[in-house]
């Protein structure tokens, strides 16, 4: 409800807040005109969506807020694997991965739609969510018999795919990694080398493999029961997930495993890890949408000086500063996915770039704010901020840097400059 009360100016009708603010409007010389009291206005929908993806967002979240909401927070490092399950079961779990493998057939944006949407709820879970990691390099490049072996059980919440890039001496610096693929004189192939960080380990069957063939990187599928598979280590991160080391010897890795090899094989590629940086995106800002309903909340509870903190002007303007940032990150992603979908083909490095290193630096700030907001209570050990600070601090390090975000939206501005609108 907006109650314009002593206000004709159409100009302020556009504001979109969703919790009771006094806004005070002056003149150019600072005369107090008016008191405009929002409350209860909600947020004018940011994007144009289609019948069907209205309702894909709205069955989504009213799952989500029904089955994932009360357990939001508390996995711990753990798989939230009944909600994967609860996800499969409608029909919601790889939204955008083919349709005859187990997944939705939609397209990337609706998976986008789905991940922000699950996010606001349950973070977990929406990091669970297999669209943009390992399948849907499988989904891209993959043979038919490992696109059949490998999509539906990961699309039925009963498998995962794990992504096995860096390497103990090659993190960042991906070209340099050691682990080599042999191709002995019958044809068949041999792979070889050590990998570290790789998330999800225990709970995948396999794993999308990058390592150099002899004419250069490529993309395999190795499964972890295969022989020469060694486990050697699990860590736990900072949020309290697990991250694997593991050796491989002359592990044999079936033709119809390859996924990308050749000359073009390292640039094919790049195009599923374009997805990953948007599904990336997408986790941060429906994170962020979680946090910031959060800090809304207490700030219209939190009583101090005789009033809801929410209505101190400095707490004000720090959700301002919060939702402002949101919604650009938000807006960015869309932009580039609803692209990617009309020209159906993967985004661009430079554009996903951007975005996956805006919001993963935007997350961290509106969680930072978030505490503020909360003082000494969102400082606690085991309060949901707490979690999410801890999540949002990996985001800037995992599926690229933020400084390696910048390296690649440095070459591509010096390669093609800041991109015309037409
Ligand atoms: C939560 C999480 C999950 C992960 N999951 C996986 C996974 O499933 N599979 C997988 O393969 N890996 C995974 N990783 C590893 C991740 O991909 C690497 O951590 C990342 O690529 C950086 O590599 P590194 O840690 O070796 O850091 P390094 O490459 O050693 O970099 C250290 C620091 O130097 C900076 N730096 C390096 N080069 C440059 C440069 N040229 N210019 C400026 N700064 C530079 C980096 O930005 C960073 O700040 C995960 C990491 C995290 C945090």
């Amino acid at each position: 409800m907006f109650d314009r009360t002593h206000h004709t100016n159409e100009q302020y009708m556009d504001i979109h807040i969703t919790f009771p603010v006094q806004q005070w409007f002056c003149t150019s010389k600072g005369e107090l005109t008016h008191t405009v009291i929002i409350h209860d206005v909600s947020i004018r929908p940011m994007l144009a969506l289609s019948d069907a993806q209205q309702m894909l967002v709205e069955t989504v979240r009213d799952i989500a807020e029904r089955e994932f909401a009360e357990n939001a927070g508390s996995w711990d490092g753990e798989k939230p694997k009944p909600n994967l399950e609860t996800l499969a079961e409608n029909g919601f779990l790889g939204v955008s991965l083919p349709e005859e493998y187990g997944g939705g057939g939609m397209s990337e944006f609706e998976a986008i739609l789905v991940e922000e949407t699950v996010g606001r709820v349950c973070p977990d879970t929406a990091y669970a969510l297999p669209d943009m990691g390992a399948p849907r390099a499988v989904a891209m490049f993959g043979t038919e018999e490992a696109k059949e072996q490998y999509l539906p059980p990961v699309c039925a919440a009963e498998d995962h795919l794990a992504i096995a890039i860096s390497e103990p001496e090659a993190g960042s610096d991906v070209t340099s990694m050691n682990t080599r693929i042999e191709e002995a004189d019958d044809g068949e192939l041999y792979l070889s080398g050590e990998k570290i960080w790789v998330s999800g380990v225990e709970e995948a069957s396999a794993a999308v493999v990058w390592a150099k063939f002899p004419e250069g990187l490529g993309t395999v599928i190795m499964e972890f029961d295969q022989p020469g598979v060694e486990i050697q280590q699990h860590y736990e991160n900072m949020f309290g997930h697990t991250q694997s080391q593991f050796h491989m010897e002359d592990v044999h890795i079936p033709q119809k495993n390859v996924l990308t090899r050749g000359p073009e094989g390292f640039k094919e590629q790049l195009k599923s890890l374009n997805w990953e940086r948007l599904g990336n995106a997408a986790l941060c800002n429906g994170t962020a949408a979680c946090v910031i309903d959060m800090a809304l909340a207490y700030a219209q509870d939190r009583e101090q000086f005789g009033q809801p903190i929410g209505d101190f002007q400095g707490i004000e303007w720090k959700l301002a500063d919060m939702a402002k940032q949101i919604q650009a990150s938000r807006a960015l992603k869309y932009q580039i996915a609803d692209t990617a979908r009309r020209e159906n083909q993967a985004p661009g490095r430079l554009e996903t770039s951007i975005v996956k290193l805006f919001s993963a630096e935007i997350l961290e700030d509106v969680v930072s704010e978030a505490v503020q907001i909360h003082g000494a209570n969102g400082y606690q050990q085991g309060h949901p901020l707490e979690y999410f600070y801890r999540f949002a601090r990996g985001r800037r390090i995992a599926a690229g840097t933020d400084e390696i975000q910048k390296n690649t939206i440095a070459g591509g501005l010096k390669e093609q400059g800041l991109p015309h609108l037409v």
